[in-house]
């Protein structure tokens, strides 16, 4: 399918050292193919609708330059410890309607660095530095400009990665993803400290929101699988919609979550109102004027960002809350996620 997405493929003289790269370049060896010196001198340079992601993407391999990771923002991960981010790729093939990457950047193309060695190296020296300096446990976060999992059946990076934090137990790692393609996990052994999340949604809102994703019942399938061969999981409610009967969704959601997975066993589970930038709603109206996101009433926070009314999401939060305790998942690991109250 991506071959007939991807429209070309550019790439870095210098990832030529990394055999993923030659891979990739095999795999699609049917897609021209152009050899550059850096991504930055073409990805973004001129502006590309976002909606070309559908049936006309180029593909870039480059290496990651300067930051190689960034603190996220406060109340992103669960716990008091640092929690750093890191990005392997820039954009994704699915297309939820809220993704913020639309107003990010200037173009949908996808980016992939394959300078994980590099990134490791980052994520080894930042580990011992705040070791050093008290904290008790360090978290890494992949996914935050791409899905984690949704090409990496052909990327081939997680194997690094499990290397990587095999040695470094007071470290931890999360994969985020809306896919079910566990394969690649499946090829790593399970790790205490490294824990694939899935974001979940109610079914409904899967379809008419989160375009090209992993059905519901696939993720949930999937997070069940991985559970049962003892990765840990986690879950992410979040963006949660205001749709009319959402609390019954998300009953409904909870419910078939039960089925399958162990809910006493859920490493942690984050709870989060959608929210957008001012660039970011305005990226929504545009793409998506018929979107069922536009529907609500959404105000300006202190930092600038619309949400729901304050009053709203402290009631979303309390019910998605309760549903979640009471499906199991133990209290002290439920968090909300940068809220900003
Ligand atoms: S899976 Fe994540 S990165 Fe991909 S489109 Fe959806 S929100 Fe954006």
């Amino acid at each position: 399918m991506l071959d007939k997405t991807f429209r070309k493929i550019m790439f870095e003289t210098d990832v030529l050292e990394y055999p993923q790269a030659q891979k990739i370049l095999e795999q699609f060896s049917k897609v021209p193919q152009q050899e550059i010196n850096r991504v930055d001198d073409f990805f973004g340079r001129a502006y590309k609708p976002y909606l070309q992601k559908r049936d006309s993407l180029q593909l870039f391999l480059g290496k990651k330059r300067g930051k190689l990771l960034k603190q996220t923002p406060d109340a992103y991960g669960i716990g008091t410890g640092p929690h750093y981010y890191f990005v392997h790729a820039y954009n994704c093939i699915f297309e939820c309607e809220y993704c913020y990457l639309q107003g990010y950047f200037s173009s949908p193309d996808i980016v992939l660095f394959l300078n994980h060695d590099e990134i490791c190296k980052s994520i080894v020296e930042r580990t011992k530095a705040d070791l050093a300096s008290g904290h008790k446990q360090v978290w890494f976060h992949a996914g935050e400009f791409s899905d984690s999992l949704a090409l990496a059946s052909w990327t081939g990076e997680l194997r690094a990665y499990w290397d990587c934090f095999k040695k470094l137990p007071n470290a931890a790692l999360e994969l985020r993803s809306k896919s079910a393609n566990i394969r690649p996990v499946l090829e790593q052994e399970p790790l205490e400290n490294v824990v694939i999340s899935f974001s979940m949604s109610p079914k409904k809102v899967v379809g008419e929101i989160e375009h090209g994703t992993s059905p519901v019942s696939a993720r949930i399938k999937a997070a069940a699988q991985l559970q049962a061969k003892g990765y840990p999981v986690a879950f992410h409610f979040d963006p949660v919609i205001h749709r009319p009967n959402w609390k019954t969704q998300y009953q409904e959601l909870f419910a078939s979550m039960g089925k399958f997975i162990q809910m006493d066993k859920v490493r942690y589970a984050s709870l989060g109102t959608v929210r957008f930038s001012s660039d970011d709603l305005r990226q929504v109206q545009k793409n998506y004027p018929r979107s069922k996101l536009l529907g609500a009433v959404f105000e300006k926070d202190h930092e600038g960002k619309h949400q729901y009314p304050v009053a709203m999401r402290k009631e979303i939060l309390s019910q998605l809350r309760a549903q979640a305790e009471r499906a199991g998942i133990p209290p002290e690991v439920i968090y909300d996620c940068m809220q900003g109250f």
